[in-house]
């Protein structure tokens, strides 16, 4: 049901606006790259509001393996569960892009969450966007092949870093998809030969992103809506893509230089 409230484009804006004391008592943290959080532990005392930073989110199996079902950015919110006093959340988060969270303290948080129905419903949207990823993520593991996922999870990766050149390694991305590596280097081969993408030194550079939607499978759209819905996911703006593709080029061969294309118009006008 709907009550009359709507998605925040902003959390930390309504925190600022609407819960003052918990805005003084923010904290910024920065993250490494790579870092992992043990979220039982992180989230005692404060729950994280992402800003720059990219996480993924995980669970280990006793064999040590282990496999990733989503992948956050600017918005979403680490250690919700926490306020409804459920047991340590059962999983990790991994910085897959060094950036800073906003730390809230839990205690004050609590207090205003049990009086405030738009805390209520906004906490819930981050709740249910990263129920949309795992859910996908179940589906997508079991019915698409790999070549898919990978290019889903390179759109999802552009979508939160407003960037055309990734940067993601291959290694990365199989433990985000729960595949060897060798698996991810074969599908990234694909979408090289097929012009979609390039890599150069640890990064990927997206040459035509509509050919990444049309070779993704269709778990890309309901978590794409499901970002666009509950956080800011502003536009990529044109001088934002020519100027990644520059630094990109910077880092590349002459030879590699001559066969990569200018970013077209009216592909920039696609991205959502
Ligand atoms: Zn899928």
């Amino acid at each position: 049901m709907n009550d009359g409230f709507s998605r925040h484009p902003d959390f930390m804006g309504l925190i600022q606006k609407e819960f003052p004391l918990l805005y003084q008592q923010r904290h910024r943290r920065s993250l490494r790259h790579r870092e992992r959080l043990d979220l039982s532990s992180v989230t005692r005392k404060n729950i994280y509001v992402l800003d720059t930073a990219i996480v993924s989110l995980g669970a280990d199996l006793s064999d040590g393996r282990s496999a990733e079902v989503a992948i956050l950015g600017s918005g979403a919110i680490l250690g919700v569960c926490q306020l409804y006093r459920w047991s340590a959340p059962p999983y990790f988060a991994t910085v897959r892009q060094a950036g800073d969270v906003w730390e809230l303290d839990l205690a004050t948080l609590k207090a205003e969450f049990a009086n405030s129905p738009v805390l209520i419903e906004q906490l819930g949207f981050a709740m249910e966007h990263i129920f949309v990823q795992a859910t996908r993520s179940a589906i997508c593991n079991r019915l698409h092949h790999i070549d898919q996922q990978l290019a889903k999870t390179l759109l999802l990766y552009q979508d939160l870093t407003a960037r055309h050149d990734l940067q993601v390694t291959q290694q990365e991305l199989a433990e985000l998809l729960g595949v060897r590596r060798e698996g991810v280097t074969q599908a990234m081969g694909k979408l090289q030969a097929m012009g979609a993408i390039e890599t150069s030194r640890g990064r990927i550079y997206v040459h035509h992103r509509q050919q990444l939607e049309q070779h993704a499978c269709e778990c890309y759209r309901p978590i794409s809506a499901s970002v666009h819905s509950s956080f800011t996911a502003e536009p990529m703006q044109a001088g934002v893509c020519r100027a990644s593709q520059r630094r990109f080029k910077n880092t590349m061969s002459a030879a590699d230089k001559a066969k990569t294309p200018e970013i077209k118009p009216a592909l920039i006008s696609a991205l959502p």
